[in-house]
């Protein structure tokens, strides 16, 4: 018999804590059940009763090539029929090193792990162990994973379920991360002339996507790399999410602002569990076992991911990829903004290349008060309208969607015919 989402995540509710693995997917957001998924290919997945959606959430990020792309699954198998994982240096992991200082400038060395949360966790303990000094600086809206200095006022599952900062962080840790709002340089100036030589590292998403997709104002990522210039702070990119998904580079290559220290998650994995942190040469040469920051990991650079995201690596290299995605996306969001615009539903959306932003506004949306004043009640009912017609976006207002290799013609056209739909409902 055919098990359906409601009784799954009845069981699930009774040995996992909320019945999910990660807080975002219980639809704590939207309102209403999970749906389990069973299989995916291409623009699409299944749930466990047959039906099938065109999809937005891209496993948060890493289907860039679509899902269970044949390439990706065949050099998984190859190296599955090698071994599972050594615990000891295999070849696939200097390949991988070696693809990522090709494909971004400034970026000689790099460290894997197994989350972005790792990685972001062990820039910043590089950052400090660097410059010797404890205080960092975050956006509010930002996430970076959920490591303890970093998770307060978060954006992304912290920020769906109203609780941006987290219980359990002791305050002696979160004293030292600083808060201020995304897109004002100015606050930033003041806070540095007042703590500039105390502040290790400022971090930042070069475009924030866990509050939707807001990208930086022009001046913004060019006057926090002077701030760090002059204070010798380390600027850290998290590009956990926009890595290889904005630019083949990143956003530092799309913005033409190089940072000191950039995370990865997400793509470079290829959709199995992988982070990265990378710089020059004489920062990562700071950690273990050069250097004084200890920094680990059992499955670090386990080869099976190293296959899955080696291989997405070269195939998002092909000439010509990065654009396609835009020239998709731009379809979508424009389409949308037109049957927006017909059913009289002020929305505004942000797109960098293939992230995009939804928002029931009438204001544009530029950092995260205006997020935040944006009508996450009626996305809800956008998603639940969607979702019934076929179409998944992330269940949560607070998230960006993505768009893949293998979203086509006939997906974008499927997805703007069910939006009018519901933009029509939305209006009663
Ligand atoms: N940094 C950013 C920008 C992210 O978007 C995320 C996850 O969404 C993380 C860090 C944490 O990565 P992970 O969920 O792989 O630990």
């Amino acid at each position: 018999m055919t098990q359906t989402s409601h009784d799954l995540f009845k069981a699930a509710q009774l040995c996992i804590p909320g019945g999910v693995n990660s807080p975002v997917r219980a639809f704590r957001g939207v309102g209403g059940d999970p749906i389990f998924m069973d299989h995916s290919e291409g623009a699409y997945f299944w749930d466990v009763e047959g039906k099938r959606y065109v999809d937005y959430v891209g496993s948060w990020g890493p289907m860039i090539l679509g899902h269970n792309h044949p390439e990706v699954r065949a050099a998984v198998h190859a190296q599955v029929d090698k071994g599972l994982g050594f615990g000891a240096p295999t070849a696939i992991e200097v390949d991988m090193a070696e693809m990522v200082c090709r494909l971004v400038p400034g970026i000689e060395s790099v460290r894997m792990t197994s989350s972005g949360t790792e990685a972001v966790m062990s820039a910043i303990r590089l950052a400090r162990g660097y410059t010797g000094r404890d205080k960092i600086i975050k956006f509010e809206g930002n996430y970076h994973g959920h490591s303890d200095s970093l998770l307060v006022k978060a954006g992304s599952g912290a920020l769906t379920l109203g609780q941006p900062s987290s219980a359990g962080i002791p305050r002696e840790v979160s004293q030292d991360t600083l808060v201020l709002p995304y897109n004002d340089l100015s606050a930033v100036e003041q806070m540095m002339q007042q703590y500039g030589f105390d502040v290790a590292t400022i971090i930042v998403e070069p475009v924030a996507g866990n509050m939707g997709c807001v990208p930086p104002e022009p001046g913004f990522l060019e006057g926090l790399r002077a701030l760090c210039d002059q204070y010798e702070t380390i600027l850290i990119f998290d590009e956990v999410m926009t890595g290889f998904r904005v630019a083949l580079g990143g956003a530092q290559s799309l913005y033409g602002v190089r940072p000191d220290l950039t995370t990865f998650g997400k793509i470079i994995g290829g959709g199995l569990p992988v982070g990265a942190l990378g710089g020059p040469r004489e920062i990562m040469e700071y950690l273990a076992p050069n250097g004084p920051v200890y920094q680990a990991g059992t499955l670090s650079g386990n080869p099976v991911a190293m296959a899955a995201g080696l291989k997405t690596l070269q195939l998002l290299s092909e000439p010509g990829f990065h654009d396609k995605l835009a020239v998709q996306t731009r379809k979508l969001c424009d389409g949308l903004a037109e049957r927006a615009k017909a059913a009289a539903i002020p929305l505004q959306i942000n797109q960098v290349p293939a992230m995009f932003g939804w928002f029931f506004s009438d204001e544009p949306v530029r950092g995260f008060d205006a997020v935040m004043r944006a009508d996450s009640r009626r996305y809800a009912r956008f998603f639940h309208g969607l979702l019934a017609q076929g179409v998944y976006l992330a269940p949560s207002a607070y998230e960006a969607g993505f768009v893949s290799a293998a979203h086509g013609d006939a997906e974008i056209k499927a997805t703007l015919d069910a939006a009018e739909l519901v933009l029509a409902q939305l209006k009663e």
